[in-house]
């Protein structure tokens, strides 16, 4: 028999952990607003003016008054200026929002360690001990909603749950500025009832797959074997199988990983020419990437850092809509932002960084388990 040879874990529920999702509204857009609020109650686009770019770039965010004009992230800038020419649009400052997303995570450290950030509006926190000794962790939640609101003028939104999977769904559920608690014994009708678009990790092609084989919701998501939603989506179809059923003991994660990993050097002798810069610049990029690829890091956001001989330290920064994963692309970079500057004095330092770091995922390697099907990877 062809799957004879499988054995399937035996599914087994944890539902003693207490975790929150706090998701931010519209984030970048209500950092944006707070800083001037002569945008409040406008439709805000993050995004430079595609008037500005040729037509060129992609939306960031976009506030709920914007979003009822169709506008959403990811859309092209151009696409929103045709859905509402009056949009106002503000080129994004991930400055301030990094610092938005520090003083956010100030304010859940008040109550636990155990934090995943998820990206610098979202995190996951395990609140099962916690540092005020409160049971209640709908209770925690509602504390960190209101010192969100009054110390950051910012809202947010969150769910409560006994693990990640549904506490995400949960936060999605009011949103924005809302709060939804799916205890365990609710679990089970929360889910059965979501739409299957609904279910955070499928994706758009995914439901599609979704909807060809009769799964609309999480009913008949619930109703399938697990077999056949491993025969049609391979791994994701085994863990949605645990899902639908109230099932995710993956751990809140503390980020210890690194953020960003970088290289710097102070020369023995100062550099006087372009060239020697040049050189420099080369072989710390290679440094860099080296060390990226040992980490299986990447990331989208390059800092060159340059000393000149009075000490004076600049740092530029510059953020791409790609992961760079090669090294002379790096090394480009560093050389057109180096571009920007000039060589009145000497150099003693220069450093190279790329921060905003996350995993390189191989797609399409198949684990051992679903070597044996062959034809039906799951390529989501
Ligand atoms: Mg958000």
């Amino acid at each position: 028999m062809r799957y004879g040879i499988l054995t399937f874990d035996e599914p087994k529920k944890d539902t003693s952990r207490k975790i929150i999702h706090i998701d931010m509204d519209a984030f970048y857009a209500s950092v944006e607003i707070r800083e001037d609020p002569s945008l409040k109650n406008k439709p805000v686009v993050i995004a430079r003016h595609p008037k500005d770019t040729g037509g060129r770039g992609v939306v960031t965010t976009a506030n709920y008054e914007a979003r009822k004009y169709g506008i959403h992230s990811a859309m092209s800038a151009q696409k929103a200026f045709e859905l509402c020419p009056k949009a106002l649009f503000v080129p994004p400052n991930f400055d301030l929002y990094r610092e938005a997303s520090s003083k956010m995570h100030q304010i859940f450290r008040r109550y636990t360690d155990k934090i995943q950030p998820l990206s610098l509006d979202e995190a996951y926190l395990d609140v099962t001990t916690n540092r005020i000794d409160q049971k209640s962790a709908t209770l925690i939640a509602e504390r960190i909603r209101k010192e969100i609101h009054s110390e950051l003028n910012l809202t947010c939104s969150a769910g409560v749950s006994y693990n990640k999977f549904l506490a995400k769904l949960a936060s999605d559920y009011n949103k924005p500025n809302g709060i939804t608690v799916i205890p365990p014994d609710k679990a089970h009708d929360f889910l059965v009832h979501l739409p299957i678009e609904k279910y955070h990790g499928v994706g758009e092609k995914s439901v599609e797959k979704m909807h060809a084989i009769g799964i609309y919701n999480g009913q008949d998501l619930f109703d399938k074997e697990e077999l056949e939603l491993v025969r049609h989506f391979g791994k994701m179809g085994h863990s949605l199988y645990r899902k639908v059923r109230g099932i995710d003991n993956s751990e809140v994660k503390n980020d210890r990983e690194p953020k960003s990993i970088g290289k710097e050097s102070t020369f023995a002798h100062n550099l006087i020419s372009e060239n020697e810069v040049i050189g420099a610049l080369r072989e710390l990029s290679a440094k860099v990437m080296r060390n990226m690829s040992k980490k299986q890091k990447h990331g989208k956001t390059v800092v060159l850092k340059i000393r000149y001989e009075d000490f004076q330290t600049y740092t530029r920064r510059r953020t791409f809509p790609d992961y760079i994963d090669d090294e002379e692309e790096l090394f480009q970079i560093a050389v057109s932002i180096w571009e920007e500057e000039s060589l009145d004095l000497s150099v003693r330092l220069l450093g190279i960084t790329v921060t905003g770091l996350d995993s390189v995922v191989f797609e399409n390697i198949p684990l051992p388990l679903w070597q044996k099907f062959p034809d039906e990877r799951n390529t989501d």
